[in-house]
Parts: C-alpha cells; sequence; structure tokens
C-alpha cells in the first residue's frame, strides 16, 4: 500500500482517517498538534500516543514530505534551500528574511511546463505535480529553519501553482487553519504567469490570499517572447480576467515585471505599462533579473531601473522596485537544482 503524505491531509481529513481505524475521537486533534503546533518530525515524539498507534501511523503515512539536501545563505538574510522528495525529486525554496517579515517562498511542481524565457526551471521542463503536503512540508521546513517566526507564504518558487490548482488551494487551507499552522491568508500569495480559467476560479473561493500575476512586458508581441503563455492568454484576455477577479473579490493584484536589460526595460515599455493597467486598482513589483545560465539577458542597471519606476508613478501607477533578493547565490528558480552537482551548497544540516 502506497503511503499518503499526513501533511496533505486537512483536518477533517484526519478525522476521517482516525475514524477509519476506530481511535477515540480525541486522537486527531492530539495528532494534529503534534504536526502543526509542536511539529515535531519523528513518530516518536508524539509521547501521548500509544507505542503500537505510532507505529500504524508509520506504517501508513510518511511524515518527512520534504527533506533539506543542501543550503545557500543565512536565514537571517536571503536562504535557499534544496529540498528532497520522497521519491528523489528535488524541489527548491527560498527564505528571506525582511524587518518583521520572515517570508517562504514555495515549489508547486517538479519542473514547469511553461517555458517562460528567462526562468531555468521553465527551460528543463516538467516532471510532476507536489502533493499539498509537500508544500505544507516546505512551510514546516521553512519554519523550522527561521529562528523568529515564519509570517508570509508565496507560492512562487518552481511550477506554476494554478497549474497544480487543487493541491495549491488545499495546502493554503491547511496553512490557513486556525488549530494548526495559522497563517492568515492575506499572508499568503499564490503566483501566476497568466493562466487565464484557474484565475477565474480563484476568484470563486471566497479567499482572501492575494494574487500576484507575472506579466514581465507590456505588449503580446514581446511578452509572446517571453512567456509563450501569453500566446494562449495574451494581454488583453488577462486584464480582463484581473478586472473581474477584482470585481468579485476586491483583493488588489500586484503585477510582477522582472527587468531585463535592453529587452522591457525602457522609458516606452513604463509608459505601456502604466497604460494597459490604468483601468484597474494595481500594484507592479519591479524586479531586476536574477541571470540564469539558460537566457542570455541581463539585470537592468539601478539607473534604468529607477527611470521605469519613476515613469510609472509619474503615470498614477503605484510601483515598488526590489533588490533582487539572492541572486548572488543563484535564487532564480530553477537554479540550485540544476546545479547541486558543481556549486558550493553546504549541506542542510550543518
Ligand atoms: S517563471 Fe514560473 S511559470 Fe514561468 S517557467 Fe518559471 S516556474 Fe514556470
Amino acid at each position: 500500500m502506497a503511503k499518503t503524505l499526513i501533511h496533505g491531509l486537512t483536518q477533517n481529513e484526519l478525522t476521517d482517517s482516525c475514524a477509519q481505524l476506530d481511535l477515540p475521537k480525541y486522537r486527531a486533534p492530539q495528532i494534529w498538534r503534534w504536526l502543526y503546533v509542536q511539529r515535531v518530525n519523528d513518530w516518536d515524539s508524539m509521547k501521548n500516543l500509544p507505542s503500537a498507534l505510532r507505529a500504524e501511523l508509520a506504517e501508513r503515512f510518511l511524515l518527512d514530505s520534504a527533506v533539506p539536501l543542501s543550503k545557500q545563505g543565512e536565514p537571517d538574510d536571503t536562504c535557499k534551500i534544496l529540498v528532497g522528495l520522497h521519491d528523489e525529486e528535488q524541489i527548491e525554496e527560498v527564505l528571506i528574511s525582511a524587518p518583521g517579515r520572515r517570508t517562504v517562498c514555495i515549489s508547486t511542481q517538479v519542473g514547469c511546463r511553461f517555458h517562460c524565457a528567462f526562468c531555468a526551471s521553465g527551460q528543463h521542463g516538467f516532471r510532476r505535480n507536489l502533493d499539498a503536503g509537500e508544500m505544507v512540508g516546505q512551510v514546516l521546513l521553512a519554519a523550522h529553519t527561521f529562528s523568529d517566526k515564519l509570517t508570509n507564504v508565496v507560492f512562487m518558487g518552481m511550477g506554476e501553482p494554478l497549474d497544480n490548482y487543487d493541491a495549491t488551494l488545499k495546502a493554503v487551507r491547511i496553512l490557513n487553519n486556525k488549530d494548526g499552522l495559522n497563517i492568515g491568508a492575506r499572508r499568503i500569495t499564490i503566483s501566476t504567469c497568466g493562466v487565464i480559467p484557474p484565475i477565474e476560479r480563484l476568484a470563486t473561493e471566497g479567499l482572501q490570499v492575494e494574487l500576484s500575476v507575472s506579466l514581465h512586458a507590456p505588449n503580446d508581441e514581446l511578452r509572446s517572447q517571453l512567456m509563450p503563455v501569453n500566446r494562449k492568454y495574451p494581454l488583453a484576455d488577462l486584464l480582463k480576467a484581473c478586472k473581474a477577479y477584482f470585481a468579485a473579490t476586491k483583493r488588489i493584484i500586484t503585477f510582477e515585471y522582472t527587468l531585463i536589460q535592453g529587452v522591457n526595460d525602457r522609458p516606452q515599455h513604463a509608459k505601456e505599462l502604466a497604460k494597459l493597467l490604468s483601468h484597474l486598482p494595481s500594484r507592479v513589483n519591479l524586479i531586476p533579473l536574477s541571470p540564469v545560465e539558460e537566457f542570455a539577458g541581463q539585470s537592468s542597471p539601478q539607473e534604468a531601473a529607477e527611470v521605469f519606476m519613476n515613469t510609472l508613478e509619474q503615470a498614477g501607477i503605484n510601483a515598488t522596485l526590489r533588490r533582487s533578493k539572492g541572486s548572488s547565490l543563484k535564487a532564480a528558480c530553477g537554479q540550485l537544482r540544476f546545479q547541486r552537482s558543481s556549486d558550493s551548497a553546504v549541506p542542510a544540516d550543518e
């Protein structure tokens, strides 16, 4: 019998599983607390469970859904962890510290099928979806690694979260559970490269999560070159879906825009972008490119990035210029996974 990842069960599903094992009603809350309040990572630590029950749980469920293999950087700045999964696949998560915030950026797929030109994950193809338990496992690993409390979760690592919709939403609900990790929905961000049907579906979920849409170009011609998804879901349709999302949820959407020198960072691109977003309450995050071997583009110089931001602001668009966190430790998604054999990553337990 294949084992189930226990971190992929909602509280109700865990209760049902315990009922199927004819356990007393108090067992499910006990186990839930061990998983998400005490956050133990071995069955023997669950001291108030009889040893026979611990053995039975170990037979049926997997507890180690995300195992750290190596890390680069430091948790009190920016830290990237290479994570091993139960089937030997590998993914990455990034931990980012800022005053008052401890954010983890988690992966939702092994690889990705969307082939964005500037992304290592996209260049190496798709292998499989993650289970909700593997997403929750990444968050638990981050909570363990940060010395302070984890405050924010961003579904923006390897993979397209809305291409793995059900597992992503299930993970959100497990993270949000008040008896468990209790991470508020407004502190959870789901990112998308612009796949329209699941954006429409997300608008109906009644969740207060933040939505972040990667634009990276202000017109179809350029966006289709950088992001093939644009050929199927062009900008006019995407912006229409974003407007409908805002109308349904009243949640302001954040648009991500990676600045690539000489490609999409000219003042006229900023003017086009401002026009595109002029009828939609929005924020724009400008992020200098983290160079990857698979893409010849370079990060915009600071001066060009500032001109771009000022042009947006003069047009009334709320824009923030971000530091590309961790470009020095190859933090663009997918890079650590493909460099493991040659880089200077240190074992995660050091
Ligand atoms: S940027 Fe995101 S959607 Fe695009 S290829 Fe990379 S992981 Fe996939």
